[in-house]
Order: C-alpha cells, then structure tokens, then sequence
C-alpha cells in the first residue's frame, strides 16, 4: 500500500492556516535572533524500559530538528538530558512518616547509569541519528548539575524564590529542595526539614535531616564544580526552569521538545522566566502523546504496577521497547516513518494517539516490520 496516501483523521486544529508545518513554531524566534545554531532539548528516562510514548517523543526531536535543518538552513545538535536524578528506591522515615528517595545516580553510580542509558537508547538514538543525519550528545542530570551556570541558576533562583514559589507551586508555595545526605545519597522528597540557611549570589547554605545520619549542612558554590560539589536536588518544575536558564546561555536558539502532557506545566515555567528580569524564554515544541485505551497516558508507573487499564490492547513492544522482536534500526525505521505520518500536517501533530490508533496507523501505512501490533 502507499504509505503516503494513509494519514490520520484529525480535526482542525487551532493553528490551522497559521501553521504549515509544526517546526515553523521556531521561526519567529529565528527572524528575531538570527541565529544559525539550533539546539533542542529532550529527556531520556532510566528508571524503566522505554515506552512508545518516549519513543514518539524522542523520533519528533530527531525528525523537527532536521525539518528545522532543511527549511531553516541552520546547524542543528540535539541535546538529551538523562534523568539519573530520578527516584530508584522509596523509604519513609519511621520518625517523622515523610518520604524519602534516592537517586539512580546515588543507589547505582555513574558507570551503572551510564549502561542503562546505553542498553535502553544507545542503538535506538544512533539509528535515529544515522537516518536524519542529526548529531545528538546526551549528558546526565548528574553532569549537569555539576556545572559552574546550572548552579549560577540555582543560586540565583534562590534569591527570587519569593517570587518563584507561588509560580513553581501555586497550591502552596513549598519548593521542595531536597539536598541528599552527603554519607548516603537519600534525600527527602518534599524537603520538608530543608531549612535555607543563607542565600547569596555565589554561595547558598542549606541544612536537611537524614533518617539514619541525622542533620547534615550543604554548601552550594558557584565555583565548586565537579564531583566534589554539592549536589543540587530539587523538585520538577524548579529543576526544569534551571535546565531551560542554562540552555538560555548558549549561543544558539534553544528550543525544547516535551510531550504535549508537559503544556499545563511548561505554563507555570513560561510564568517562572516571567519572574527573572531580562529573561529569553526556550521556543518550545510539543509532541504527541500516545495513550492507552482508556484514554490516559501510558505510563511507566501505571506499566510497571501492572494497572490493566494502562496496558490493555497494546502490543508488548509499545509498552516496553526492549520487547521489539526486531533490530534497533528496523525500530527507528518504523518510528520515523509513523512519526512522519504524525509530521505530515500539524493537527496530526497537536494530538494524541491510543495505542490502538497507532496499531491501525502502521498496519494501514503498511510500516509493519514483522512485530505483532
Ligand atoms: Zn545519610
């Protein structure tokens, strides 16, 4: 069959005669700035095997920086950020009831971490690349932190936390800062024992309580990178806004791709930057999210507690793609011509799609590489 002659149904969008392509939300911020480098930012999660809805996600950045590439004439790298601050055990502390958690980056160590990220993304992202022509470089939350202008952020985040509280929680203005225990690496989730003790413009002083080592002072430095530093913890939003300051630095237009799912929280961080003075907010692109037929968003919480609902009428492989009977090339192959077909008119873009949708999609295109779906 011809695959180009099979598209989605789809309704009309908001942008429709606005928009031609999804990738042309980047353009007036190109006229503006002029620049000739193109940056784009995404995720990589480890804490589980990727699911279809990462996938999509992770094809749309490869696919949108080379439309940017070839409509725009602009050098373009796409930068992954992986996770290894996210949660690889939970505890609560028997004394106070609050919860506690600890990294992968802390429960396993860099070396550990680093093979995850190889085992789940290495030849899915090197196909992806090898197809589009798109260098990507990823770096770890880890290494991030460690640098000398995230925690220029950070620092300077603090003394606009008055302001930033009611944006990055408006429920009840708690940030959570969550410093882990420099002798074990737990750290309380919500930081409800975090205490600043000082903030300044090159160094901050933050006290916490660890269940088994009692209370511990950190120092944040401006000038301590590396290793030896303290290690930055914070909540989503707070730590995201961060992410996206330091991104703001480069001299290149910084623009970040999310799943759409991230559109009522990328509100609150537009209104954060609002809160800086002089701030220049990432172009940001929106993907689309695969659901299950329930309508909610897979998820790898939702996967791995076996929720039925989450996981009912999908294929093995779209929940887990280690699952993928197939090569990592035959994978990439199939996402970047099902995320083509998403790509061929925003309002298949601006959507989402049950994982049922994308079965029928492949199987219509005539994209089926032998999996069952
Ligand atoms: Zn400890």
């Amino acid at each position: 069959m011809d695959s180009t002659r099979v598209v989605p149904v789809s309704p009309v969008s908001v942008t429709t005669g606005a928009v031609e392509h999804s990738v042309d939300f980047i353009r007036p911020r190109l006229l503006a700035t002029g620049h000739e480098r193109v940056s784009l930012y995404a995720g990589v999660q480890i804490n589980g095997a990727p699911h279809l809805g990462t996938s999509v996600m992770q094809a749309s950045a490869f696919l949108l920086a080379q439309v940017a590439r070839d409509r725009f004439g602009v050098e373009v790298v796409l930068r992954f950020g992986a996770l290894d601050n996210s949660a690889c055990e939970t505890r609560r502390c028997p004394r106070t009831g609050t919860l506690y958690e600890r990294s992968f980056h802390h429960a396993l160590g860099g070396e550990r971490v680093d093979e995850l990220i190889r085992t789940y993304y290495g030849g899915f992202f090197d196909a992806l690349s090898a197809a589009t022509g798109v260098p990507y470089e990823t770096e770890t939350y880890t290494r991030q932190q460690s640098r000398r202008d995230f925690r220029q952020e950070f620092l300077d985040s603090l003394l606009r936390m008055d302001a930033l509280r009611w944006v990055l929680a408006p429920s009840h203005g708690k940030v959570p800062l969550s410093p882990p225990c420099p002798r074990c690496g737990w750290a309380q989730k919500q930081g409800e024992a975090t205490e600043l003790l000082t903030a300044g413009p090159d160094r901050a002083e933050l006290a916490a309580v660890c269940p088994d080592h009692g209370g511990y002072t950190v120092r944040v430095r401006a000038d301590d990178e590396g290793a030896d530093g303290a290690y930055i913890s914070s909540g989503t939003l707070h730590r995201n806004l961060l992410k996206e300051r330091v991104a703001a630095r480069e001299d290149a237009l910084a623009v970040v791709v999310k799943g759409a799912d991230w559109a009522a929280g990328c509100r609150l961080l537009d209104e954060a930057f609002l809160c800086c003075p002089g701030a220049v907010l990432p172009v940001r692109l929106f993907t689309p999210v695969v659901l299950s037929t329930s309508g909610a968003k897979l998820s790898k919480s939702l996967i791995r507690a076996g929720r039925t609902e989450a996981t009912a009428d999908s294929a093995p492989w779209m929940l887990d793609a280690g699952a993928w009977p197939g090569t990592s090339e035959e994978y990439a192959r199939l996402l970047l011509d099902l995320v083509s077909l998403m790509m061929s008119e925003p309002r298949h873009f601006e959507r989402g799609y049950t994982t049922l949708e994308v079965a029928r999609l492949i199987d219509a295109a005539g994209l089926r590489t032998g999996a069952p779906v």
